[in-house]
């Protein structure tokens, strides 16, 4: 048994004691020195703590010799825990004792979470991004309120059968915690039909090479039902009930849902919740203007997905996941934003038509921030392996790798930053690149060379190979247009990215030969009252870029609607009004300058 884990089988303890009441006298000096969580985190769960309601019991079972280094961290975080609050007890077990048998539990370490009144477990340590929906797992079970919106409450009271939910994850992947959520809240809202496993995967590698799984989140129903990826809610809780696909029966509760329902009236609707559409709230709110940000996902776009950011003036180092905390807390301040709200259609006209899944929003101008996806080789096996180790996010699957062979196809700073973190992690990555010199910038392209990290230049990737998980690749090799097959568990696609412009099209929106919104003064499109900021527009795509022009598309909104109420309403009343006027000097956009091939900064090509 674990040292941390010393107590007799079964033995039920509330671990430390409560928090000393202000008056008693303080605790021992060695007593402050050993906490786990830091002094600044304690402080927010204080806060957060506050809110509980309902006492919540853990229980952690473990097993000397496995996992230890996991055993010992939720042994030790969870301690520190039930000292922060009294509402949190712990109660310890091995994992082989009665208890654990009867429940099922042979994972070490595991966390069930108040398990008298559901059924919702953590098989692995609840560290890094798990952390999160851990802390808000505990948080709903003590109010025991699942916090789901009232269509899937409405959808989940159907259901009339079990379901037990696994959630494959890793602790990188940014993605992952919300899809834990949405399985969760289930749990929560219906404890006697679902049951919820968290499975992490670097932790427990043979349960998830059970279930096939190449890429996280991943989530299984009742042993049959796969689902790839983070979804919205109403669409997991369709699928958690009728065990299939929901596309088909979510559109008919959307135009249910829709028919009738007021829609929210706003100046301004931005639609994307990354850099550059935070910033644009931001600068949209301070100067006066009504506004909403609305994304597919959760706030944070790309940057949620950068390991570590070294090139935002400010911060020499930060990682992804922080910066788009601070971004997202300092934009909430001013305007609200609507995760897991994806847009589907826009209708111009003097008020703007903005359509989600969920509601229709009004406004009178609109700043489009959509971003980039990643491009796709489009060879044969990338689409059916997608999951089964084809990837295009290294921080969500590395973890899933360690020890294994890897491609990464690309040589930009992507195919770079991936191989290096992949390496990091202890996958053995090798990179296919279809040119004779990396195209990375010079210190990523150093940092490949001196980690050893093999690159096959002059190689392009003909298929993906593999019956139902990636074995390999066939690779052609440009000079002797010689093919042969490269083994490998995965391959990781970094080539490129393509702006996310469908909802530009759909509008009418001028796009360049690759799909980028045409840009012209101040961050406007070709059509007036519409903007466009950010990765969407091509050019420079870093954050930096996307933060200036979600800045200068906000500021250009309002003077275009300044001008328009001052002009009159018979002016305002007009679709046909160009929101500037030619000869008005109005603030300029950054230029829209392609970079120069040396620096360019997103890749195009393998
Ligand atoms: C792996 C990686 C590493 C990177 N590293 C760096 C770095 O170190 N430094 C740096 O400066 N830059 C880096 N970048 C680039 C940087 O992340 C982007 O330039 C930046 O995030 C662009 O911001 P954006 O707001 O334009 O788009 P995004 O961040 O992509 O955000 C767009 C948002 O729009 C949402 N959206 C799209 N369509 C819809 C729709 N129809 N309805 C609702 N929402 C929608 C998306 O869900 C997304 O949240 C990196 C990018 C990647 C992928």
């Amino acid at each position: 048994m674990s040292a941390l884990f010393k107590r007799g089988k079964d033995d039920t303890t509330k671990s430390a004691a409560a928090p000393a009441p202000a008056a008693s006298p303080a605790p021992p000096a060695s007593e402050l020195e050993d906490w786990f969580i830091p002094k600044e985190s304690r402080q927010h769960l204080t806060a957060y703590f506050k809110q509980l309601k309902s006492p919540v019991a853990l229980e952690i079972y473990a097993k000397d010799g496995v996992n230890d280094e996991y055993n010992e961290f939720t042994s030790k975080f969870v301690r520190d825990l039930t000292r922060l609050t009294d509402k949190i007890t712990e109660t310890r077990y091995d994992l082989d004792s009665d208890r654990a048998l009867e429940l099922g539990v042979s994972a070490s370490p595991t966390v069930l979470i108040a398990p008298d009144r559901y059924d919702i477990r953590y098989a692995g340590a609840p560290a890094g991004e798990e952390g999160r929906s851990f802390l808000e797992a505990i948080g709903l079970a003590s109010m025991g309120q699942s916090g789901l919106g009232e269509p899937a409450k409405k959808l989940l009271a159907e259901l009339d059968a079990p379901r037990a939910v696994k959630v494959f994850v890793s602790p990188t992947c940014p993605y992952c915690p919300a899809q834990v959520m949405n399985a969760v809240r289930a749990a929560i809202e219906r404890p006697k039909h679902v049951s919820v496993e968290v499975v992490e995967i670097y932790e427990n590698p043979d349960i998830a090479d059970r279930y096939g799984v190449g890429s996280v989140p991943h989530t299984v129903v009742n042993e049959e039902l796969h689902l790839m990826g983070l979804e919205p809610e109403e669409k997991f809780v369709v699928e958690l009930v009728t065990l299939k696909n929901a596309e088909e029966i979510l559109s008919r509760e959307r135009q249910a849902a829709l028919a009738g329902k007021a829609a929210g009236e706003f100046d301004l609707v931005i639609v994307g919740a990354g850099p550059a559409g935070l910033t644009a709230a931001i600068y949209a709110a301070r100067s006066g203007l009504s506004a909403v940000v609305l994304d597919r996902q959760n706030v944070g776009g790309a940057v949620a997905i950068t390991p570590n950011v070294e090139n935002y003036p400010g911060f020499v180092s930060v990682p992804g996941a922080k910066l788009v905390d601070i971004l997202g807390l300092h934009a909430r301040q001013y305007t609200p934003i609507h995760e897991f709200e994806g847009v589907t259609e826009v209708k111009i006209g003097r008020l703007i038509e903005v359509y989600t899944d969920k509601a229709m929003y009004l406004c009178r101008a609109l700043i489009l921030a959509t971003g980039a996806t990643w491009k796709k080789l489009g060879v044969p096996g990338e689409e059916r392996l997608f999951g089964r180790g084809v990837s295009y996010c290294a921080t969500c699957d590395a973890y899933l790798y360690r020890g294994k062979k890897v491609l990464v196809v690309g040589g930009g700073n992507t195919a770079a930053t991936d191989a290096l973190y992949l390496k990091n992690i202890g996958a053995v990555p090798t990179i296919v690149h279809r040119r004779g010199l990396l195209r990375a910038e010079r210190h990523l392209a150093d940092s490949v060379a001196r980690e050893g990290i093999e690159v096959l230049f002059n190689t392009t990737v003909a298929e993906i190979l593999g019956k139902t998980r990636v074995s390999g690749a066939r690779v052609i090799e440009a000079d002797s247009g010689a093919e042969r097959e490269v083994e490998a568990e995965a391959v990781f696609v970094a080539i490129g990215e393509l702006a996310n412009s469908e909802l530009a099209e759909l509008v009418g929106l001028a796009t360049d030969d690759e799909g980028n919104i045409r840009i012209e003064s101040g961050q406007r499109t070709n059509i007036p009252r519409v903007y466009a900021a950010g990765d969407v527009t091509g050019g420079i795509r870093q954050i930096v870029t996307a933060v200036s022009q979600g800045a200068v598309a906000a500021m250009s909104a309002f003077d275009d609607l300044t001008r328009l109420k001052a002009a009159g309403p018979h002016v305002e009343d007009s679709p046909e009004v160009e929101g500037a006027p030619e000869d008005t000097a109005l603030p300029e956009a950054p230029e829209q300058a392609a970079a120069p091939a040396e620096a360019a900064p997103a890749d195009k090509a393998q």
